[in-house]
């Protein structure tokens, strides 16, 4: 196996690690001091000098069909329940063609912002759609990324007292029996897995309790995660309370789901109490800010979930509500957005640490997210040259502050997967146009 040193880079987010990291089987095996050389020659060395080192990031929390409807007419300028009513007809059109396109436009969004795994949370399930999860494996596979598809449902439709319409939704048997197939399909176990599956009825507003207490079962029969949007907004809070008499905490833990496996999309209305049991339970948290201030949903408590012992991580959000797909852009955004409510105590090394530990732990991986010996060598390389980061110090804080947006390298199991800014394996422009003609179907 060969090996490749990452020489002497211009900062690095690692401990010790300023001589650079040396990388071998797709892991990092040495971490190299300031000034030191590595203790075996190896086989190619990179000069990092220009570049600054990150962990790659994660992204946990995401929904790539709607890079589609970005700034949509219809939909822009409302909050979340008349967004959905607005959008959930038009997303009925999605088709397997537009589906690879948009998952393609995202996934390739995301490594170009130095994002190396990321998860996605599909839940349209139109007619003729049934292979969703299949196309977003193969494009994720076809990029080099690492990807939890959480195999999304959604079968309360307006008829039984849901937001969603009847050509969206799908019944419970269908659902459960699709997850079964794909978890036996994709999912991958242990260290250094390309594919995961997680399961994710959508919201307490469109799926039954049954179909939430399925999957929590099913998801311990085969050990993977769970996922869904919860306490994102009042209205949800409200619609919780009038249908199931509960809380949406309480409703977690009503429906089996207040452990471990879970992470949260938003939780934003939360109490103290119920940071207190999501704590003690392991459930983790998905900080959305720039889909949040958007849609005008509220603000993440991030410091007190964090002081109880809550893991935080970082995700964009579907394309419709942030809009686009760009997770050093919410870097940016996490660190004013917590700044406005907590000061300065929310530092830039915070909200890369969201961006890169914490989603590990929303994933449940602790093989990725750190620039660490024996961790895999997923890494984002960034350079200052643009204009925005002339005059720069610290150069770590400055792609916090400058707002960087564009990872110059990005290595993803010890492969290169993007070269001088440019995705390996996909033309750029040609990606642009065809999904642009695509997403005229959804205007
Ligand atoms: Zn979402």
């Amino acid at each position: 196996m060969k090996s490749i040193w990452l020489k002497n880079p211009l900062a690095i987010l690692g401990d010790r690690a300023g001589g650079g990291p040396v990388i071998r089987g797709g892991r990092i095996v040495e971490l190299v001091a300031s000034g030191q050389q590595p203790e075996a020659k190896p086989d190619e060395v990179f000069d990092a000098s220009r570049h600054v080192v990150l962990p790659g990031l994660i992204n946990t929390h995401h929904h790539f069909y709607q890079t589609l409807t970005r700034a949509h007419p219809q939909a822009i300028n409302k909050e979340l329940f008349n967004w959905l009513k607005a959008l959930y007809p038009l997303w009925a059109r999605l088709t397997p063609e537009a589906m690879r396109l948009g998952t393609r436009l995202a996934l390739t969004e995301l490594l170009m912002s130095g994002v190396t795994t990321t998860s996605d949370h599909h839940y349209v399930f139109p007619a003729g759609l049934d292979d969703a999860m299949d196309i977003q494996v193969d494009e994720a596979l076809k990029l080099g990324m690492r990807m939890t598809v959480a195999r999304g449902s959604m079968n309360l439709s307006v008829k039984d007292g849901g937001l969603p319409p009847d050509s969206v939704v799908q019944d419970e048997d269908t659902i459960l029996s699709d997850c079964e197939r794909v978890i036996a399909k994709y999912h991958q176990r242990g260290e250094g897995a390309q594919i995961q599956v997680a399961l994710a009825p959508c919201s307490p507003f469109s799926v039954t309790q049954s179909l939430m207490c399925a999957c929590g079962e099913l998801a311990a029969k085969h050990d993977c995660r769970l996922h869904t949007h919860l306490a994102e907004t009042h209205d949800e809070d409200e619609f919780c309370r009038a249908r199931f008499g509960f809380s949406p905490v309480d409703y977690l833990e009503e429906v089996g789901w207040l452990n471990g496996r879970t992470w949260l999309a938003h939780g934003i209305h939360f109490s103290n109490g119920e940071i207190g049991r999501l704590a003690k339970n392991g459930v983790s948290v998905c900080h959305c800010p720039t889909s949040n201030m958007v849609l005008a949903s509220g603000h993440c408590r991030t410091q007190e979930l964090e002081k109880a012992g809550v893991a935080v991580g970082l995700g964009v959000d579907g394309s419709a509500s942030n809009d686009n797909s760009n997770l050093m852009e919410e870097v940016h955004h996490a660190l004013l957005m917590n700044r406005l409510k907590y000061g300065q105590s929310v530092t830039h090394l915070n909200v890369l640490r969201w961006a890169t530990q914490g989603s590990a732990k929303c994933l449940g991986r602790s093989d990725i997210g750190e620039i660490a010996v024996g961790k895999q060598a997923d890494l984002a390389l960034y350079t200052l040259d643009e204009l925005r980061f002339s005059g720069a110090g610290d150069p770590i804080a400055a792609l916090v502050l400058c707002g960087a947006h564009k990872a110059d390298r990005v290595m993803i199991g010890g492969e290169w997967r993007v070269i001088h800014g440019m995705p390996i394996g996909i033309n750029v422009e040609r990606l642009r146009f065809d999904h642009g003609e695509a997403a005229k179907r959804f205007l």
